[in-house]
C-alpha cells in the first residue's frame, strides 16, 4: 500500500471511528482485513481496552513489552489480566545481546545521565521489543489519550504510522480520566496498585515516581529530564535513530 493510500485508509477509519462506542471501535477494526495487535502497559487505560477485547473483540492479539525493568506489581498484573480474561498477553523481551551493549556502553542505569543514553535504552528495551510485537500487524491499537499531556492534546481515532507501515488506532483518544475510572469501577477491570499510590502512568521501575497534587499525569516519568515532551520514542516520530541524537547533559535525579 502506498503512503498515499494508508493515510487515506487513515482518515476514512478516523471519521468512522469517531461516534463509536469503545467496543463498536474494537469491533470495527477487529472486523477489517489484516492483523490488529494491541499493545499494553498495564496502565489503567490499557486495562480498560484489554476488558474491551476481552469481552466483545477477541480477534485482537494483545502483547506487552516486558523490558526487564518492569514494577513487581505490573509484571504480576499481567498474569491477573490473563486470568481475568481468559486471553493471552504476549510477552516481548529485549534481546540480551543489545542489553549487554548497552550496559557496557552506559552502564546499566546510565539513563540518568543524559537524554542520549535514556533514549537509547528505551530503544533496546522499547522500540526494538515493539518492533517484533508488531510484525505483520496492519492496525496497531493503543490507550493514548488527549488528557494525558499537551504533547498527546491532537491524538486522533486512526493515523497513518509510515515509519512502521500500519494505521495507529485509539480507541480512548476522546476519553477523560474519570471516564476511564468509572468504566474501572462499572465492569471491575484489574488495575494496578501503583495507581492509588500516586503513580497515574506506570513505566520502568527505575523511570518513574509517584506524582505530587497537581502535576500532569506523566511527570512522574523520567522526571529528571527538562523536555516536557518526553516520551519513550514509541508514539512520537522521535523513532530518529539514536546515534543521530546530540549528547546532553542532564540533571540527575533528586
Ligand atoms: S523507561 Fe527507563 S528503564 Fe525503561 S527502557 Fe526507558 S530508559 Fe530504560
Amino acid at each position: 500500500m502506498s503512503v498515499h493510500d494508508l493515510a487515506a485508509e487513515a482518515a476514512l477509519l478516523d471519521r468512522q471511528l469517531a461516534p463509536l462506542s469503545l467496543a463498536e471501535r474494537l469491533a470495527l477494526v477487529g472486523s477489517l482485513d489484516g492483523r490488529a495487535v494491541f499493545t499494553t502497559s498495564l496502565g489503567i487505560e490499557d486495562q480498560v481496552i484489554t476488558a474491551a477485547i476481552g469481552g466483545h473483540c477477541r480477534s485482537i492479539a494483545v502483547a506487552t513489552l516486558e523490558t526487564g525493568r518492569l514494577f513487581a506489581a505490573t509484571l504480576a498484573l499481567i498474569d491477573e489480566t490473563e486470568a481475568a480474561y481468559g486471553l493471552e498477553i504476549a510477552r516481548f523481551h529485549p534481546e540480551k545481546a543489545d542489553v549487554d551493549a548497552y550496559a557496557a556502553q552506559y552502564g546499566l542505569n546510565g539513563f540518568y545521565d543524559s537524554v542520549e543514553a535514556r533514549h537509547a535504552c528505551c530503544g533496546v528495551r522499547k522500540v526494538k521489543p515493539l518492533a517484533r510485537a508488531l510484525e505483520g500487524a496492519r492496525f496497531w491499537i493503543t490507550g493514548l489519550r488527549r488528557g494525558q499531556s499537551g504533547n498527546r492534546a491532537d491524538t486522533p481515532f486512526a493515523e497513518a504510522d509510515l515509519d512502521r507501515g500500519l494505521i495507529k488506532i485509539n480507541p480512548l483518544a476522546d476519553w477523560d480520566i474519570e471516564t476511564v475510572k468509572a468504566y474501572v469501577a462499572e465492569h471491575d477491570v484489574p488495575v494496578n496498585p501503583l495507581h492509588a499510590r500516586g503513580y497515574p502512568s506506570i513505566g520502568c521501575e527505575p523511570c518513574t515516581r509517584a506524582i505530587k497534587p497537581g502535576e500532569p499525569e506523566r511527570a512522574g516519568r523520567w522526571w529528571w529530564e527538562n523536555d516536557m515532551k518526553r516520551e519513550c520514542g514509541l508514539h512520537v516520530a522521535e523513532a530518529t535513530p539514536i546515534a543521530a541524537r546530540p549528547a546532553e547533559k542532564i540533571p540527575t535525579p533528586a
